[in-house]
């Protein structure tokens, strides 16, 4: 764990939460139309900051932050709502856990219908015309075959069934993230592309070590980026696991392979644990500061993950509209 740090990172987002050319005019476009997600990614997009992070602020249950779409709607709202007003273009549905499989380890399974329903209308009430809403999906907490249980298509059912439910309420696209093995990547985004018309987005996690960039799969940025695009995806990316400098190094990776939109979603830096409670060491400045060095290296789509707030994503979009 030691020479890892950034598996700290995707362990606490999962157990938490149960220089291509210059694309586009400007992050922060007031009048863009936001009918058309597929358009409005041709240029540079804002998104979000973390939802997890928030909710623990607030005292949000850990076992099942899914629950806070139906017992605590007014505060997801008011997260989403604080993204919003801090430049986000992009925001994500509080659905991370919203699998089946991962809502059954929290004795949720029942719910996942209304949980669904409630936070894509959360998010979308918070969003209203100003920003775009993706359901936002996590990984199952399950390994496909030959390292698990289950077989590629009992995951690409289960994913289907989480997609269908978010954007027949209304969705604009989808964001697969954090996802630590390519094959469970792969089978989300053929399953979100069965399940709607929506563009979806997939978004790896890697940690650093000796070999470079890989997953907890020991899979390389190269080999996980083509995976996802084999398999339809959109736009590609990193989320989660890295602090904003190594998250530039991985970015470059990830455009070494990919031509279209590629989303960064670092951490706020590397975990550390204070008196027992995870902090982030990198302050909504020292953060901000460095997100030019991620348009540099080829993200066109920018939000935060792990420790990031609604602080760190208005100070980023103000530090790239200056940049542009
Ligand atoms: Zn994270």
């Amino acid at each position: 764990m030691l020479d890892d740090p950034g598996g700290m990172g995707i362990y606490w987002h999962i157990e938490y939460t149960r220089t291509p050319e210059r694309i586009g005019p400007i992050f922060r476009e007031e009048d863009r139309t936001l009918t058309d997600l597929r358009s409005a990614l041709a240029a540079r997009l804002i998104a979000d900051g973390a939802m997890g992070t928030q909710l623990q602020a607030l005292g949000g249950a850990v076992d099942c932050p899914e629950m806070w779409n139906v017992e605590r709607s007014d505060a997801v709202r008011d997260i989403h709502r604080r993204y919003v007003d801090a430049g986000a273009r992009i925001i994500l549905t509080n659905t991370f856990g919203g699998s089946e499989w991962k809502l059954a380890r929290a004795g949720h399974a029942a719910d996942q219908e209304s949980l669904c329903r409630a936070a894509a209308e959360n998010a979308l009430e918070a969003a209203g015309d100003r920003a775009f809403v993706l359901a936002d999906v996590g990984p199952t907490g399950e390994l496909p075959q030959p390292y698990g249980t289950h077989a590629v298509d009992e995951f690409e059912s289960v994913f289907a069934r989480q997609v269908e439910l978010l954007a027949s309420a209304g969705v604009h696209g989808v964001l697969i993230e954090t996802m630590a093995s390519s094959a469970e990547a792969a089978a989300a985004v053929r399953a979100a592309k069965r399940a709607c018309d929506l563009p979806v987005v997939a978004s790896l996690t890697y940690s650093a070590g000796r070999q470079g960039y890989r997953t907890m799969m020991g899979e390389t940025v190269g080999q996980c980026t083509e995976a996802v695009l084999e398999a339809g995806a959109d736009v590609v990316g990193s989320n989660c696991g890295l602090g904003i400098g190594q998250m530039a190094d991985v970015i470059r990776e990830v455009r070494a392979v990919a031509q279209g939109p590629v989303l960064a979603k670092p951490n706020a830096g590397q975990p550390k644990l204070v008196d027992g409670e995870t902090v982030f060491d990198e302050d909504a400045d020292t953060w901000a500061r460095r997100t030019p060095g991620l348009a540099e290296a080829g993200a066109t789509i920018i939000g935060g993950c792990c420790g990031t707030t609604p602080d760190h994503i208005a100070r980023a979009a103000d530090m790239l509209e200056e940049t542009d």
